[in-house]
């Protein structure tokens, strides 16, 4: 068993451009040696938008040796990117771009959504790339909900997707670089799971909505973010109330992690370059 070690708060709210009310629950600049590969995680809860006309959400803006990944729970986004990819995801679906060499995106709540209001919640979790994938082809994978395998637990205790990674036999779709287990996990009131994961690896989860005990030993609220010790064999959760986690598995890379912006690299030299490459176009252009 993984010993549990703290919980970490989230920041207040804050808005991403003008469609993401965000709550920062962990950042580079905080947590990411401890957290590592996980280097960022931005949680936007439900929260309602009026009918609008304008865009609502972040503009074109680059990104360079990590992974993004967006997991939708309710609304809907359109993404476009230099590569020329684009689509919507909405409840349910996942985006999972590598920035690695450098990519442009813009990320906007979907037309039909912006126009028709409603409850958005999503999660944005960036995941750091070890020094010899930094450079690596950018890439983009869309995950719609069905393509991502849902495990029934026993007993009707809930259900565990699995968007990356392998829980008891069930793989989940995303090509990753390093070895990446990242689970959406519903629990109903009163119901456990026991969460395999392994050892030597960074574990932690956050708490979506409900209330839980990590390991039968100690609580986690809604909003908060529990961490394991890397030591052992898996965690356990129980539910005290219906809940939903992210939880977030990974092994950690053992270099030096230096970010500014969109941009996390391993020395302050190459973020200077990763600047001077988004200046001069190298990064590419988003289609008209
Ligand atoms: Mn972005």
């Amino acid at each position: 068993m993984k010993k549990f070690l703290r919980i970490h708060l989230s920041s207040a709210t804050h808005w991403v451009g003008n469609g993401f009310p965000v709550r920062s629950v962990f950042n580079y600049n905080d947590l990411a040696l401890e957290l590592s590969p996980f280097l960022l995680l931005d949680y936007a809860a439900p929260h309602k938008f009026p009918p609008g006309k304008e865009r609502r959400g972040v503009d074109a803006h680059p990104h360079r040796g990590i992974e993004t990944v967006t997991v939708a729970y309710q609304g809907e986004l359109e993404h476009r990117d230099s590569l020329g990819n684009g689509g919507k995801v909405g409840a349910g679906d996942v985006q999972w771009i590598t920035a690695a060499g450098g990519i442009i995106h813009e990320e906007f709540h979907s037309n039909e959504f912006t126009h028709h209001g409603g409850t958005l919640e999503m999660a944005q979790l960036w995941i750091n790339l070890p020094a010899k994938y930094k450079h690596a082809k950018a890439g983009y994978q869309t995950f719609l909900k069905a393509q991502i395998p849902t495990v029934a637990l026993p007993q009707d205790a809930g259900t565990v997707r699995v968007i990356a990674g392998e829980y008891k036999g069930t793989k989940g779709p995303a090509r990753t670089f390093m070895p990446i287990n990242l689970w959406d996990v519903n629990l109903h009131a009163n119901q456990s799971v026991e969460l395999p994961l392994p050892d030597g690896h960074t574990t932690a989860f956050l708490v979506l909505q409900g209330d839980v005990m990590a390991n039968d030993e100690r609580p986690v609220d809604a909003g908060d973010l529990a961490i394991f010790d890397r030591a052992g064999d898996g965690i356990t959760v129980k539910a005290k109330t219906d809940s939903r986690l992210l939880v977030m598995d990974g092994e950690p890379i053992d270099e030096p992690i230096v970010g500014q912006g969109p941009f996390v690299m391993n020395s302050k030299a190459e973020i200077e370059q990763a600047f001077e490459d988004y200046k001069l176009g190298r990064m590419g252009e988003l289609p008209d």
